[in-house]
């Protein structure tokens, strides 16, 4: 059993840190919500007043925060939890933030730190079986495997600082894609007198086949449990796949990486976001690429 702080008790970090209490820990949690920081502590957590008193005497310290700069400045700036917390803590960043600040903060922590931002969405987090992309230091990766093995199911370690953040904009950048062009073979099937399930058939046993088309078919009929069954409740929100297709696009730009498709998948769901559908699942872009 460990003392965990936990700061960010929101969708993700409330279940998140629920399965901490239940796998035993002993966990002080932060959130500026205070709805958020009643839940926890009817939950069994420890309330603290502030980020850096849930970061003092912890083992382990973990944020889960919208964007870069609300971890930069809980670590190092207003926060100050990476000063707050004992010499020997490991520190863990589940946020999904760009790559350029996940190393920024690392390196500045005075402690080891990890980013490890997690795919699963709010179903993985309540049940505990998120996917953990890790990024830092080997030493404190161990160290944090089993705290991380209480929340998620697959942990990968993917190098140094910020290795994580870079494996999770990668491949939802793939996701994206991927989405967009099964999205549309399905429009042009439908104009072309194909059936929706005629496609599937052929092309989930096909080269064509991909994770968008068998596990989150963007028609209804296919695939029963996708987000198209349920008039595209999410699942993952446009506005989520949003966020992560511009961090993929803010890396590329500084890493010199040329990705045409990431762009264009990009300026797709701006149009679809802009268009009101920011909490739609993000397979519900057919719609607009049916132009309806
Ligand atoms: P959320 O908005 O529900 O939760 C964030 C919480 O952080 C809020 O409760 C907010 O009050 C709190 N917060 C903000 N600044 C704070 C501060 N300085 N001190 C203390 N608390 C503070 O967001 P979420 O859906 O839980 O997402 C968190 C992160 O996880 C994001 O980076 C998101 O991209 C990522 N993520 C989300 C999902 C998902 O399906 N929701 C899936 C994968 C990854």
């Amino acid at each position: 059993m460990a003392r965990i702080g936990f700061v960010g008790l929101g969708n993700m970090g409330g279940p998140m840190a629920r399965n901490l209490l239940k796998a035993g820990h002993q966990v002080a949690g932060f959130d500026l919500v205070p709805a958020a920081l009643d839940a926890f502590a009817a939950a069994g957590g420890t309330p603290a007043g502030s980020a850096a008193e849930a970061a003092r005497g912890a083992a382990f310290v973990v944020t889960m925060l919208p964007a870069g700069r609300h971890v930069k400045d809980a670590w190092l700036g207003a926060g100050g939890m990476a000063a707050a917390s004992d010499a020997g803590a490991v520190l863990i960043d589940c946020s999904t933030i760009d790559v350029a600040t996940a190393r920024e903060v690392a390196a500045a922590a005075g402690r080891p730190m990890l980013d490890a931002p997690v795919s699963g969405g709010t179903m993985g987090a309540e049940a505990g079986t998120l996917t953990f992309m890790v990024g830092g230091p080997e030493e404190a990766f161990a160290r944090a495997q089993p705290i991380l093995a209480a929340m998620g199911r697959s942990i990968v370690h993917c190098g140094g600082a910020g290795a994580g953040q870079a494996a999770k904009v990668c491949n939802n950048m793939m996701l994206a894609a991927n989405m967009i062009v099964t999205a549309e073979a399905f429009v042009l099937a439908e104009k072309l007198g194909l059936t929706h399930q005629a496609l599937f058939d052929v092309a989930s046993k096909s080269s064509g086949q991909s994770w968008a088309l068998t596990s989150y078919c963007p028609v209804p009929g296919p695939v029963p449990n996708s987000p198209a069954n349920r008039d595209y409740r999410p699942g993952f929100a446009a506005a989520l796949m949003h966020k992560d297709l511009g961090l993929s696009q803010e890396a590329a730009a500084s890493a010199g990486a040329t990705t045409p498709l990431g762009a264009q998948a990009l300026a797709l769901y701006t149009r679809f976001v802009e268009a009101g559908n920011g909490e739609v699942d993000f397979s519900g872009i057919i719609r607009m690429l049916r132009g309806g």
